[in-house]
């Protein structure tokens, strides 16, 4: 069941001298998902209780099918929430646990079945209705967490760091089962987490909260190639900045008038480009430099370069590139790689 979820100037003061939340504003289309992505205590669980209904924000509005829900119990919000850990009954069979909603809302036996069975096998847990909590993996626990919020059919999934208490391997594989069952049932999902790459992989689009501000809400590409800012572009693994200054639709750099395929405003600009993007080849914004440092990592060669006077630039290479250090080379930074960061 698809609808839209929009989150209106919210703030949340607990009190202390700042904020956790201040001024949020955005909105999730039906069916998509969003990672909510920032550092330990950047409000992300804040926002996501306050959509849950746990939480009344201190201002602001939350619209769940372009009705305001402030006052609407949690109950009522048809909203299902995901834990880090997957706070299952003990005592309590597989079964019982992903019914348990259904049964505190009467639903007639046979019907109720019918869905936890649906439920489970949309997690692959289909052979395990009987077990107990105890004789589950972790990951396990955690797809049976996700079979009982799937069981309500929920407007909205709110997962709250749902895959950080999994090791690495396990990790891999809810996460496909999330994007799964996700686009099977067109859920309107947001996924709170501090792992970049895990926002990277699962998000249609990606909001970016540090210090209880969004910072930048786009799809996971915009990112890497068009970062608002320095500090954006840091978080994402940005490498390489530049400083120039802006005119007549180049930059004059320590390295020289560098073009971008789209032009930055005149003025003193910082320029950014990703590690992967740097080439070992002439032409168009090329220059020289020399190779300070190699690091092999597998799948590629991350290289220190040191251009004319001075210039430090980081260029991922594929494995089979193999210059030395003390090597000479020919460096080319691709217009269309180029972005110009704003102030
Ligand atoms: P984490 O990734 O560590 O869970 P988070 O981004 O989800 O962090 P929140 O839990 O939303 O962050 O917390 C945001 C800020 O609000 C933090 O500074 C936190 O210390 C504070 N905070 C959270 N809950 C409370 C509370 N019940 N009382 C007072 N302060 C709180």
């Amino acid at each position: 069941m698809s609808t839209r979820l929009e989150i209106q100037d919210l703030t949340h003061s607990y009190g202390g001298d700042r904020p956790a939340l201040s001024g949020l504003t955005l909105s999730v289309e039906p069916g998509e998902l969003v990672a909510l992505l920032g550092p330990s205590g950047c409000g992300k669980t804040t926002a996501l209780k306050i959509i849950a209904g746990l939480l009344s924000p201190t201002a602001g509005d939350v619209r769940i099918g372009g009705r305001s829900v402030l006052n609407v119990p949690p109950e009522q919000r048809e909203a299902a929430m995901v834990f880090q850990k997957s706070l299952l009954f003990p005592h309590m069979t597989v079964e019982s646990n992903v019914g348990f909603g259904l049964r505190m809302r009467g639903t007639p036996r046979g019907e109720m079945r019918e869905r936890v069975e649906r439920a489970l096998r949309r997690v692959h847990m289909g052979g395990f209705a009987t077990r107990k909590p105890a004789a589950l993996s972790g990951g396990q626990q955690q797809r049976v967490a996700l079979a009982r919020a799937l069981v309500t059919e929920p407007r909205l999934l709110l997962l709250d760091e749902p895959l950080s208490a999994l090791d690495a391997n396990l990790r891999e594989g809810m996460r496909g089962l999330i994007k799964e069952v996700q686009r099977e049932g067109k859920h309107t999902t947001v996924f709170v987490t501090h792992d970049q790459e895990e926002a990277v992989i699962l998000a249609d689009r990606i909001a970016l909260v540090t210090d209880g501000h969004l910072r930048m809400y786009d799809r996971p590409e915009a990112f890497y190639d068009r970062p608002l800012n320095r500090e954006i572009a840091e978080f994402f693994g940005a490498a390489n900045f530049l400083h120039g200054q802006a005119r007549n639709g180049t930059v004059e750099t320590p390295l020289g008038a560098l073009k971008l395929a789209i032009p930055a405003t005149s003025g003193e600009v910082t320029l950014t480009i990703r590690p992967e993007a740097v080439r070992l080849e002439g032409g168009e914004n090329s220059f020289s430099a020399r190779v300070r440092e190699a690091t092999y990592l597998g799948t590629q060669v991350l290289y220190g370069l040191e251009a004319s006077g001075g210039v430090a630039l980081k260029a991922a290479l594929p494995p089979h590139t193999r210059l030395t250090v003390g090597d000479d080379v020919l460096v080319r930074l691709p217009a269309e790689s180029l972005w110009a960061l704003g102030r």
